[in-house]
């Protein structure tokens, strides 16, 4: 069976999707992009030169876990790190859109977590090589319920927390964004054509730190959502 006429000689692999908020209905994901360092406390946190611009990078759209799902420890790393992000998707796309036009392509928000294998990501760094091995593992993208921009508006502002445990580990809002998100949306649309059922995850705030098995990550978005995993025992 397929869903588009076509006759395929194994069968076709999942559709990625989100859940929208109360509606019963799901978000088809095409694309999943990154912005790194898009906030200064974070970029500090990590050693870098504040001056330099944000950047795009991405992760495959099945890494996705819904919220209230389980992680399993990934292979290979000793340091998880959690990084609590706005995620954007995209009902309209194109090239070269503009700031003044971005907004119009987004279908609504949610929250998620960039979780990163921090000592494969800075293995990599460190002889130039590509992020993939620590950015774009399984179950690497927890993203929680979308809510309609027609619903919520565009937050530009609004305080973003995770907690493990109950204890408070990323406190920020977004408002302290270096590219807002109308920003984001036009500088990666001169990279790459956008599409319907793009997400975006907008970068993180300071406060990332290590997440081990049997933790409870709780984060919220003021006016966006929540979002809620554990990490479990690592895959046999
Ligand atoms: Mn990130």
């Amino acid at each position: 069976m397929s869903t588009d006429g076509k006759t395929y000689v194994i069968p076709q692999p999942p559709q990625a999707a989100i859940p929208v908020a109360g509606t019963g209905k799901y978000f088809p994901v095409r694309r999943l992009w990154c912005v790194g360092r898009n906030y200064v406390e974070h970029i500090k946190e990590m050693g870098q030169d504040v001056r330099e611009p944000p950047f795009f990078f991405a992760k495959p759209p099945d890494a996705i876990v819904p919220d209230g799902g389980t992680v399993p420890y990934p292979s290979l790393t000793k340091d998880m790190h959690h990084e609590v992000e706005l995620v954007v998707a995209l009902k309209s796309g194109g090239r070269k859109i503009t700031t003044q036009k971005a907004s119009d392509c987004i279908y609504g928000y949610g929250v998620g977590i960039d979780l990163t294998r921090r000592d494969l990501q800075i293995a990599s760094r460190d002889i130039k090589r590509p992020w993939e091995i620590g950015k774009a593992f399984d179950h690497s993208a927890p993203c929680g319920s979308l809510r309609p921009a027609a619903e919520i508006g565009h937050p530009a502002k609004g305080r973003v927390t995770l907690k493990v445990n109950g204890k408070v580990r990323q406190d920020g809002n977004l408002d302290q964004m270096i590219w807002k998100v109308p920003e984001i949306i036009s500088k990666l649309s001169e990279m790459v054509e956008l599409a319907a059922g793009d997400i975006i995850m907008t970068g993180t705030p300071s406060g990332v730190a290590a997440t081990v098995a049997g933790d409870r990550i709780e984060c919220e978005i003021e006016g966006v959502g929540a979002l809620r995993v554990t990490i479990g025992e690592p895959l046999k």
